[in-house]
């Protein structure tokens, strides 16, 4: 009955897993984008399907009381953030619902313990209005193309698709991130270079990437390219050159952390007041044709060509060595917290042989190791283990010890005498074969660290299955890392029956 460029009114009254309002017209369902629950809006068709359609909003007729102006230039365009017009209370409710739904619908896990914690600490101001976190995240990436008349473009994918939006600044991103994007762009345009295009394969520039440590205010700029060079060695001179120019007097701190997550009551705030400075500069080579963003080398054209950073957990201090390759939390503000959260479930007496699968660059392994007898680290990026040994070492932490693989692979065959492991898998979650090696090992406790609720419901489905070994929720705990996205963390202690 609707077709395509029909003009509907719709009300708004859900919002699904991707973040966009679901409402009614005349009784028909319709997805719409960047709309909340409590919207009624103008919207024009784009796509119908048999028993539901797709559509783009023109207007907002009524106002949800959850609708607020986005605090970003880029929010209708950009596909970084879902939920950039709902007010940070409701999005903090969209996570925790979508969280026990997934737990509920996927994991059929009916009885389960409250679900504390959510958002950042200021939460707990009862009452009163939450402002919603902006330039809380360390890591940057933007893509860099051309516009349709020849301008150099950079920014971020529109949602769902491979076209660039060009931008200025990212709510998400230090300021200082922009004016590293800014100066990027046009050191690209003034010198000429050609840019990557994903349908020929052609060009050579193709991503920016940008790490801050929050604490330490070192800033890390990576140019990922299709070739060797950035054209010749005068233009790499001319790239540092400018680069190392740039003032970067904004304070990373003061966005991300002071205003809006840190709470002032704790030591640790105080330690984020280092303003940020280009330590390093790198070339990565990827001349692959895929998605992935970054190759397997990296070239140091200026500097160390790593950052340097310190996480603050229960009021001890770590340094950590953090490379291109290696991943690392992106809210370090927000980690600080999950880490908490984690070792608060896991409650470590000081002798338990403790892995920690998915350890990046050993972050949790080292915290850990105060707690524990003997701490594994296991992760496949041989980068980041390297670093997770370095960090070892620096920290003078001596029970600790890393190796490099798969999970599923490392811990089947060496795992056998662990008491406590704590999973950190990405997105995808954990494979079969490690769930099953975990039921068959038995650890006496499990603490999963997820940063996607429907695998870590289809996981714990399994884990919780009453053959071999089988587990029991204890406790459950979620916190808002990637505030006006989808994405959420949860923490789950599990316990052996
Ligand atoms: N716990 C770390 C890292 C978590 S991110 C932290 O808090 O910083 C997940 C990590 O798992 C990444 O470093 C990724 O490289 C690694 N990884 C992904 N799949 C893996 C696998 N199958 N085996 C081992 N490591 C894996």
């Amino acid at each position: 009955m609707f077709k395509k460029n029909d003009i509907v009114k719709v009300e708004v009254c859900d919002i699904g897993a991707g973040g966009e309002g679901i409402g009614k017209a005349e009784g028909f369902t319709f997805f719409v984008k960047h709309t909340v629950p409590g919207d009624i809006v103008e919207a024009v068709v784009t796509k119908v399907r048999k028993s539901y359609g797709y559509a783009k909003v023109l207007k907002v007729i009524k106002a949800s009381p959850d609708r607020v102006e986005p605090p970003c230039e880029n929010a209708a365009r950009c596909g970084g953030c879902q939920l950039m017009e709902m007010s940070y209370e409701r999005q903090l409710r969209f996570k925790e619902d979508k969280v026990r739904e997934d737990l509920r619908r996927i994991g059929g896990l009916d009885s389960l313990p409250p679900l504390g914690g959510g958002g950042c600490r200021r939460q707990t101001d009862e009452g009163s209005h939450i402002p919603t976190p902006v330039r809380y995240r360390n890591k940057l990436q933007f893509p860099i193309g051309r516009s349709k008349n020849g301008r150099v473009i950079a920014g971020f994918y529109a949602g769902r698709t491979h076209s660039i939006i060009d931008t200025e600044d990212c709510a998400a991103a230090p300021e200082s991130g922009a004016k590293i994007l800014m100066a990027v762009k046009r050191f690209i345009e003034d010198n000429e270079i050609s840019v990557y295009d994903e349908k020929s394969g052609h060009g050579l520039v193709r991503h920016l990437m940008i790490r801050t440590g929050f604490r330490s205010g070192e800033v890390m700029v990576c140019l990922v390219i299709n070739g060797d060079h950035l054209q010749d060695k005068k233009t790499e001179d001319a790239f540092v050159r400018i680069l190392r120019e740039l003032e970067l007097d904004d304070a990373v701190t003061e966005h991300s952390a002071d205003k809006h997550l840190s709470d002032p009551e704790t030591s640790c705030a105080e330690e984020y007041r280092h303003l940020p400075k280009i330590g390093s500069i790198c070339l990565n080579i990827n001349k692959d044709n895929t998605n992935v963003i970054m190759g397997r080398e990296t070239r140091v054209i200026y500097g160390k060509g790593y950052i340097m950073d310190e996480l603050c957990v229960d009021n001890r201090r770590l340094r950590f060595k953090i490379s291109p390759l290696s991943f690392y939390q992106v809210n370090p503000v927000q980690a600080e917290r999950l880490y908490e959260k984690a070792f608060e479930f896991a409650d470590l007496k000081g002798d338990e042989n403790v892995w920690d699968l998915y350890c990046g660059i050993g972050t949790i392994s080292l915290f850990a190791a105060k707690y524990a007898g003997q701490v594994t680290g296991v992760e496949y990026v041989s980068e980041a283990i390297e670093d997770a040994e370095e960090n070892a070492a620096m920290n003078g932490i001596e029970n600790a010890g890393f190796i490099c693989g798969r999970a599923e692979e490392i811990f089947p065959e060496k795992g056998s005498e662990a008491d406590v492991v704590i999973l950190d898998p990405p997105r995808k979650g954990c494979d079969a074969v490690l769930l099953d090696a975990l039921k068959k090992v038995g650890p006496e406790k499990i603490v999963y660290i997820s940063c996607d609720s429907a695998t870590l419901a289809r996981d714990l489905k399994i884990l919780t299955r009453p053959d071999g070994v089988c587990y029991k929720i204890e406790k459950l705990t979620w916190t808002d890392m990637f505030s006006n996205t989808v994405h959420c963390e949860v923490v789950c202690l599990m316990s052996k029956v």
